[in-house]
């Protein structure tokens, strides 16, 4: 290719068919984060590196991301009888990408993982970040079938280190409020706030992110009804 202000071309040996491809990235210059939603999605101006995760194998359909670890041996075996026997077509996904595209990206890893039976906190972080493709579209029905799966991944999941056991539980209880779960996030959110051994940083994220959601967020109630979200 021509020098691409936006995109350089990264060469991926395929874990599956072992065959050489190059697939675009976005260069990190040209991707600025702006923001970040309360479940973590960062905000870009610019171009958004998150629709160049996946890096999708255009000889057999293999898709990679580098969080997977079960790409050897036996689990080839098992993703090549649930996943690659089942592909009906081919993909081109190595160039520019849309927001489709990459949605496609990430539900071909998706599929992998779970042939291989990868780890749910894998699983889980898989199904956030097509959650957040869909909220780049604006498409809430989509978000939300994936929020949830992610929160249920997230209910399972296990983190190797105490920053992503919290991180783990933080995000437990802010997709039960995203997908009106109230009465998980309610407990959770309390929990979190009432742990002494959490980091002061997510008992103050628990805690913003509760109160917000009481005085703004949820729906008034009348006079006399129970007012379920007080704690
Ligand atoms: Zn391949």
């Amino acid at each position: 290719m021509k020098f691409n202000v936006n995109y350089y071309q990264s060469n991926v040996d395929c874990k599956y068919c072992k065959k050489t491809y190059k697939t675009y990235k976005a260069r990190p210059v040209r991707c600025k984060i702006i923001g970040e939603d309360t479940d973590f999605m960062p905000i870009y101006e610019g171009l958004n590196p998150l629709l160049y995760e996946v890096a999708v194998c255009p000889h057999c359909g293999y898709a990679y991301h580098k969080s997977m670890t079960r790409t050897y041996g036996p689990f080839l075996l098992m993703i090549e009888e649930l996943y690659i026997n089942e592909l009906k077509t081919s993909f081109d996904l190595c160039g520019e990408r849309t927001i489709e595209d990459a949605i496609m990206s990430y539900k071909l890893a998706y599929l992998v993982a779970r042939s291989a039976m990868e780890e749910p906190l894998l699983m889980g972080n898989f199904a956030l970040k097509i959650a957040w493709l869909y909220r780049l579209q604006s498409d809430e029905k989509n978000e939300l079938h994936y929020l949830q799966a992610a929160r249920d991944f997230y209910s399972k999941a296990f983190a190797s280190n105490r920053e992503g056991e919290e991180r783990i539980r933080f995000l437990h209880a802010e997709l039960s409020l995203r997908i009106g779960d109230i009465d998980e996030a309610r407990k959770e959110f309390s929990r979190i706030m009432g742990d002494r051994n959490m980091s002061n940083k997510y008992r103050k994220y628990a805690r913003n992110r509760w109160e917000d959601y009481k005085y703004t967020l949820a729906p008034t109630v009348e006079a006399g009804e129970v007012n379920e979200v007080s704690i």
